[in-house]
């Protein structure tokens, strides 16, 4: 390990909040933002790191260690999700909620960015520990957070059910019930219709609409989908429902192809019956890589990060690509493509639709009146296009990718707000 590891701003040295003081330098840069400003972007606003006693089912304590980084605020409460997993560390959290900033800057929402976590592996644990867990850590986070604050919301390794503890033992401490201190939850608690599916559909409200902007149309184009998870299934389906032909799919047991196209309703059915997409009836077995490399109209990488980089970008074929995951191509490969005329949809507004829809929970939640899904379906489609015919237009105009045009906007935003609160005292 290097000796800065253990220096003071060890925590900033990670590779993810690395990779992300990069796009706010290159953007920032790309649209001449304000140097003070930038120097301001580069820093996160405040750590906090909580020790997590938890009686185990053994009867033993075991202390876990839990973090929340609040990035910054500007543009209002902190907003990013809570993480379980064993790889949970301070630096990998500061990493996310800048990349929370940006995401909730480019979509026009009124938030800053936020993030939080505990290093830990949650499948080792019981439901009751796993619930005295989180307990214990929303007890811990105490009035850093709360609706007009910092709202936590789920993340890899937490669920609805993690958000009704959190929102329970917040409510408990005040004595009042307080939906709005986190999103996320289940209906019956204040959560909101159209979240579950609401990535997916933002990655196809997305999808139309670059179809539209270069003058084609996603009904009978064709279509590959890695991952038949949340983002992958919902995508799917709506795209199915659109008229697209989903040629191929996979999970992580590989993919299928069906060049006429995949009906998605019964492949739906296959995976809840059979727990995987694999042996689905009238299709072809193909690899993972194999699907990256089609010769599709469009393709929606939903599972995993660096899955097109130096070692697969030059084979390919897709024109249109959707970032329904989080950082499936490595900014290098975006480049080259994007060099070879392939327009690609960067995460921040591709993926943005599980955060607006958040934010439509926690509106819900302090009016206390509750829309319905047409009405949340509407506003979604509205903000993701707002982001994207921004950041499209940056892009065409600048002759960038439609990565550093989006984050551009991001920071461009932020750049605004701060230089008209100015900075305190002075
Ligand atoms: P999920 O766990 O529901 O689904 C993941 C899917 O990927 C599964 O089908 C799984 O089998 C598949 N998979 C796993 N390893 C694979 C591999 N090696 N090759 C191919 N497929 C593999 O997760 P999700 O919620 O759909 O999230 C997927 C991605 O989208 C993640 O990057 C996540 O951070 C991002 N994301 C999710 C949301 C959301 O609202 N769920 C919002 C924003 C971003």
């Amino acid at each position: 390990m290097s000796a800065d590891a253990f220096g003071p701003d060890y925590h900033l040295q990670h590779p993810l909040f690395k990779n992300a003081l990069q796009l706010i330098e290159e953007s920032g840069s790309l649209v001449n933002v304000d140097k003070n400003v930038l120097e301001r972007l580069k820093r996160p606003k405040r750590c906090l790191v909580v020790s997590v006693p938890v009686r185990m089912d053994d009867y033993s304590v075991k202390v876990f260690t839990g973090y929340r980084v609040q990035y910054n605020s500007t543009l209002g409460p902190y907003k990013g999700g809570v993480r379980y997993h064993q790889d949970v560390s301070l630096g990998e959290v500061v990493g996310l909620s800048a990349l929370m900033m940006l995401k909730n800057s480019v979509l026009g929402l009124p938030y800053g960015g936020g993030k939080g976590g505990i290093t830990v592996d949650p499948t080792k644990l019981s439901r009751t520990e796993k619930q005295n867990m989180t307990r214990r850590y929303t007890s811990e986070l105490g009035t850093s957070i709360g609706p007009q604050i910092d709202i936590p919301a789920p993340d890899v390794g937490t669920d609805a059910q993690t958000m009704a503890w959190m929102m329970d033992t917040y409510s408990q401490e005040r004595g009042y019930t307080c939906p709005g201190v986190v999103t996320g939850k289940p209906i019956e608690i204040g959560g909101t219709v159209g979240r579950t599916g609401a990535t997916g559909l933002g990655v196809v409200y997305i999808a139309e609409r670059t179809y539209q902007r270069l003058g084609k149309t996603m009904t009978g184009s064709t279509i590959a989908i890695q991952g038949f998870g949340n983002v992958g299934a919902h995508a799917a389906q709506y795209a199915y429902e659109r008229g697209a032909k989903i040629v191929a799919v996979s999970d992580v047991t590989g993919g299928i192809f069906n060049g006429d196209g995949l009906h998605i309703p019964q492949l739906q059915q296959w995976l809840k019956d059979h727990k995987t997409i694999a042996g689905f009836p009238n299709s072809q077995k193909i690899t993972n890589e194999e699907l990256l490399l089609l010769s599709v109209d469009s393709l929606f990488p939903c599972a995993l990060d660096g899955v097109i980089n130096e070692k697969n970008v030059d084979q390919v074929k897709a024109k249109i690509i959707i970032e329904g995951a989080n950082g499936p191509l490595t900014n290098e490969a975006s480049q080259v493509l994007h060099k070879k005329g392939v327009v690609i949809v960067p995460d921040v507004i591709a993926n943005g639709g599980g955060v607006v829809v958040s934010y439509f929970e926690w509106v819900q939640d302090i009016m206390s009146y509750f829309w319905d899904e047409e009405e949340i379906n509407k506003r979604l489609s509205s903000i993701l296009y707002k982001a994207f015919d921004t950041s499209f237009a940056l892009a065409k105009e600048k002759n960038v990718d439609m990565r550093k045009a989006a984050i551009a906007c991001a920071v461009q935003r932020l750049e605004k707000a701060m230089l008209l609160r100015g900075l305190y005292p002075r």
